[in-house]
């Protein structure tokens, strides 16, 4: 019998485990896919909002300007890449100015620091990139960047240092309530009883909620697309550029990531799939023309890749986060943590964590280790550093990927994490490896070969991202053999 079960590996169930695991139940995480990192926090713009953009007094504003503060302290624990770069919102007309005031008083209404209207030459100075048809702009210094994907690895690790299981590919079928008061949650592969259960499902906390409460949500996938660009290329803007927010969402954005590239996007369509993160013509035509409004110059030259993520939008627009109202005891929940849910999760994690704690009784794990910050990556090491990680370890010096600079002991070390990777993106996810300019065409070989020898199984067994995602398809002596059955 587990104290409390997260169903969700994505950041916000990572969080929630986190801050579980600094107590001193029994914990079990669960996911759907092979890995953490999965669903919508792996693809999102990677911005730890400021917290303009959330109307006051929703769960959103509270719970985005709480864990945007939470933020700098959280990713130095975890060493996982940040940086607080700050952000425009560009109007290109005075009634732009309209949606831009209204926009400051929310930042002053929910508590951001520093933000203020910038005019036409004073952009200009901060961005000289930005189209010169601007006039005026929201300016937000305290906006940040950070690794989603690494952020989320990060959470999950420090839980599983502290005792938290997590079992992944294993989706949650069902999760009911049991006559001596626990909780059955049903998987594909087994079954599990805990006192607590904690939804974090993301797209699929939706039908858990409906099977156990009496007040039902109603989820809607709402997918955004991107463009990828080369960190090679210079960088055009040291800020997020936003612009003017929507009724769908804040709108396509120019901004560097923590590693240096830049991304466009996302475009934001309703659809039926809440698993399809296919990439269209049209959503990234959309997501260009848009785009060209804040870069006049953008080089398509320098896009490496598309992708897409989707937001879990719950109709009424706000989060719901806490116990599962009309449920019975034990059942807590985090639903619709669309965007600015990367910004709030650390919030979220704490809150939850917290709340489903005293629920439970526990009590403060004395021996809670302190989590043990992801090293420096070679890429970002100095020629010193280098060579002394070299002389500790001679597999610094081998590069698997050339274009990230990502070296065997790197990816030895990524697959011997406590939540370790386990497939080809496992891999990608935690050292860069594979996402580069060639997309992994020249290293992934070479990965794969470590996979199999760091978990001792066949190259026949790996895959990109779990379940049929198989690279190989056989060796060609069984290929030969089953095409021509009758020759030796
Ligand atoms: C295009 C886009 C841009 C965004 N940009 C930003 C941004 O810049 N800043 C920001 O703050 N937020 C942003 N967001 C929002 C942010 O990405 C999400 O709020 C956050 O990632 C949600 O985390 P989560 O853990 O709730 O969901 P997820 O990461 O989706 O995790 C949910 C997990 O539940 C698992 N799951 C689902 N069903 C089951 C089941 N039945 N059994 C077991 N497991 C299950 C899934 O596999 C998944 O791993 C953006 C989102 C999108 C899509």
């Amino acid at each position: 019998m587990y104290d409390a079960i997260v169903i969700g590996a994505g950041v916000v169930g990572c969080a929630v485990a986190q801050q579980l695991s600094r107590y001193d139940g029994k914990l079990l995480v669960i996911d759907r896919m092979e890995d953490v990192a999965d669903g919508a926090s792996k693809a999102n713009s990677g911005i730890v909002h400021a917290g303009f953009d959330a109307h006051p007094g929703t769960e959103k504003a509270r719970l985005n300007v709480k864990g945007a503060k939470m933020y700098k302290k959280l990713a130095t624990e975890l060493g996982v890449p940040y940086g607080q770069p700050g952000a425009l919102v560009l109007g290109f007309s005075e009634e732009d100015r309209k949606t831009l005031e209204n926009l400051l008083a929310q930042a002053v209404a929910n508590d951001v620091e520093g933000c203020r209207i910038v005019e036409h030459d004073e952009i200009l100075q901060m961005e000289p990139n930005t189209n010169p048809e601007v006039v005026c702009a929201l300016y937000a210094p305290t906006s940040g960047l950070v690794s989603p994907y690494e952020m989320t690895c990060a959470l999950a690790d420090s839980a599983a240092e502290n005792g938290a299981e997590f079992k992944l590919s294993n989706p949650v079928l069902e999760i009911k309530p049991t006559a001596d008061g626990n909780w059955l949650v049903i998987t594909e592969r087994d079954e599990y009883k805990t006192r607590a259960v904690v939804n974090c499902a993301g797209m699929g906390s939706g039908i858990l909620h409906n099977m156990i409460s009496s007040r039902k949500v109603k989820l809607i996938a709402r997918r955004g697309e991107y463009y990828l660009l080369d960190h090679m290329a210079e960088i055009p803007f040291t800020m997020t550029m936003f612009q003017c927010p929507t009724k769908m969402g804040k709108g396509v954005l120019v901004s560097p990531t923590t590693h240096g590239n830049i991304l466009l996007g996302p475009t934001a369509n309703d659809i039926d799939d809440g698993y399809d993160v296919a990439t269209t013509r049209k959503g990234l035509d959309d997501v260009l023309s848009k785009v060209r409004l804040t870069w006049k110059n953008v080089n398509l030259r320098q896009v490496i890749t598309t992708f897409s993520g989707i937001r879990a939008h719950e109709e009424h627009g706000d989060f719901i986060i806490g116990k599962v109202e009309g449920a019975p005891a034990g059942a807590y929940e985090a639903v619709g943590v669309e965007s600015p849910g990367l910004s709030a999760a650390p919030a979220i994690g704490q809150e939850l964590g917290d709340e489903v704690a005293a629920f439970l009784g526990l009590k403060k794990d004395e021996n809670w280790k302190k989590p043990t910050p992801l090293p420096k990556t070679f890429r970002t090491m100095t020629d010193e550093e280098r060579a002394e990680a070299y002389a500790k370890d001679p597999e610094y010096g081998v590069l698997v990927c050339r274009c990230e600079q990502v070296t065997e002991a790197e990816i030895r070390a990524a697959i011997r994490r406590p939540v370790g990777a386990r497939s080809i993106d496992g891999v990608k996810r935690r050292t860069r490896a594979g996402m580069g300019r060639c997309q992994g065409g020249f290293c992934s070989p070479r990965v794969m070969e470590i996979l199999c020898e760091e978990l001792g199984v066949s190259p026949l067994e790996i895959t990109k991202c779990g379940g049929e995602s198989k690279l190989l398809v056989g060796t060609l002596h069984q290929i030969a053999k089953e095409a021509r059955p009758d020759e030796e």
